[in-house]
């Protein structure tokens, strides 16, 4: 049996990240029905049946249209920037770092800090604003405490939009520690200030029309997805667009990134529904009304009855497009990137099955395969660890019971002396096999994101982001054209969940 405290305890800390000892075996990756690229295929939390999805849905943002992260999320920051210094507040010197965090982190608005939690919401690593916390600091802060989502406490990045949030909140909690601040705030207003003028920059014209202006910039084209969703259209299902975004923009994104690869027909032509400004995740619960877009530059009508096919409409509610299109909700597959808005409350609420979309995950996948052979040689060290931990282990039971004179464990006859030889020999081998383990080890913690890991793990186990995944995603894939190797007909079979008793029956005994 190997020892789960002595492989999750972190050894040495690299930057903002502790390095954890890997998991032995580890587990194997799903099949897949067509040779997908290991960074292109489509992961399987739930069964999915393709044949059996009648209706998909379609989020735009970061799902049909990505963006450069960097390019993108730094014009949400300039904008914001500029909004703070009209009103005063010292942030002129502040730049965007795309690299600092990361989807899937949680801000702490008590303290003012940036966390990394394991599924069960252990923070695993932290920063107060940019810098890193040590290991004393981050025990002293959160040994006590876990991230419950449900808590205003915590705030999760949810999507890529959320980087540029994240950064400068980190930037101004430096600024307020500093009293650089005009005004007096705690942690939690100071986030409510970065929050609202965020969603002020986001609604005002001036930062989309940047984007439409010069498209070119902030948008990667890539020239399989219209053919993705040409063969799901083909094969009978029915597709429709739900994006929070105005028509006005939706329209010039869509036109950037599929028309060009339509041959005359418009991007239109492959949706029977488009609903703009669909206001997710209040869009998959409630009852809001329609209204139509009359004509390309936006005018509206009020709607009332059923929806047409063809028709762009703004606001309204899942509940009509699923009447719509006379489907139960596990007929419904909607792709989205938004872990909250596009798949939690769609899953839990209307039953439909999700898609998330995670492009992270390609640089992640394309690290762990450059890495597996030396993964592969880091379990084996482990293994190797773990039985002369076992030995030491039953080594030190038998001198116990010795010198309480008791008879010795099973299968130990040596006398105190020898006993002690043999742990120090065995004490000698553990360390020279340290020395092997830790840069191996080091090496694999520092896959994906440069501060922060990979993105579904947290130390040795699952992180909060991998947590809401499996929860709330049926599949998760790192772009929608991944659906080009599933196909209309593929049959995605979840993976046998692994267990920590798995093998025991096989393995020999450590
Ligand atoms: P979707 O992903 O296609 O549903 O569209 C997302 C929309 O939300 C885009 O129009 C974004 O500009 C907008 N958005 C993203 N982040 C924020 C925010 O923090 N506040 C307000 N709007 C946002
Ligand atoms: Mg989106």
């Amino acid at each position: 049996m190997r020892d789960a405290e002595t492989l999750r305890r972190p050894r040495r800390r690299v930057g903002f990240r502790p390095v954890y000892l890997p998991e032995f075996p580890p587990t194997p990756m799903q099949p897949q029905p067509s040779a997908a690229p290991p960074e292109r295929r489509v992961f399987c939390n739930r069964t999915l049946n393709m044949r059996s999805i009648r209706a998909i849905g379609f989020d735009m943002d970061y799902t049909l249209v990505h963006y450069d992260v960097p390019a993108w999320e730094a014009r949400a920051y300039a904008h914001v920037q500029r909004r703070l210094l009209d009103a005063g507040h010292p942030v002129a010197a502040l730049r965007f770092d795309a690299d600092r965090f990361a989807r899937g982190l949680v801000l702490d608005l008590e303290r003012g800090n940036v966390v990394k939690a394991n599924r069960f919401g252990y923070v695993t690593q932290a920063a107060h604003g940019m810098r890193a916390l040590t290991h004393d600091e981050q025990r002293r802060c959160y040994s006590q405490v876990w991230v419950d989502l449900a808590e205003p406490r915590w705030v999760f990045l949810n999507t890529l939009f959320s980087l540029s949030e994240a950064c400068l909140y980190a930037q101004l909690v430096e600024l307020l520690d500093r009293g650089e601040l005009a005004q007096p705030l705690d942690y939690r207003t100071l986030y409510e200030l970065v929050g609202s003028t965020m969603d002020a920059a986001h609604l005002e014209g001036a930062l989309k029309a940047e984007i439409i202006a010069d498209p070119e910039r902030f948008v990667p084209l890539d020239a399989e997805l219209p053919r993705a969703l040409l063969d799901q259209k083909h094969a009978g299902k029915r597709l429709f667009l739900a994006t929070n975004s105005e028509w006005h923009y939706t329209r010039a994104m869509m036109s950037f990134a599929f028309d060009r690869f339509l041959s005359g027909a418009g991007w239109r032509s492959l949706f029977e529904l488009v609903i703009v400004q669909a206001r997710k995740p209040g869009f998959f619960d409630g009852t809001a009304a329609f209204e139509e877009v009359v004509d390309e530059a936006g005018a509206l009508r009020p709607h009332a009855g059923a929806l047409q096919a063809g028709q762009v409409y703004r606001g309204g509610n899942a509940q009509a497009v699923q009447d719509h299109f006379g489907v139960a909700g596990e007929d419904v597959l909607y792709v989205g990137d938004h872990v909250y808005a596009d798949v939690h409350v769609s899953s839990r609420i209307r039953r439909w099955r999700t898609a998330l979309v995670l492009r992270e995950l390609e640089l992640e996948v394309r690290h762990e395969q450059d890495f597996a052979p030396d993964a592969e040689r880091l379990g084996r060290l482990m293994h190797d660890k773990a039985r002369l931990e076992q030995e030491q282990a039953s080594l030190r039971l038998a001198l116990q019971r010795h010198e309480h004179s008791e008879a010795p464990p099973p299968g130990i006859t040596a006398d105190g002396h020898a006993i002690r030889e043999r742990l120090r020999s065995l004490r000698a081998e553990s360390e020279a096999l340290d020395t092997l383990i830790a840069p191996l080890a080091r090496r694999g913690a520092a896959l994906g994101h440069p501060h922060w890991g990979p993105l579904m793990r947290a130390g040795n186990d699952k992180s909060r982001l991998a947590r809401q995944i499996e929860r709330h995603a049926d599949v998760y894939l790192s772009r929608v054209s991944n659906l080009l190797y599933l196909t209309p007909f593929g049959y995605l079979r979840a993976a046998r969940g692994s267990l920590p008793h798995d093998g025991a029956a096989v393995e020999p005994g450590v």
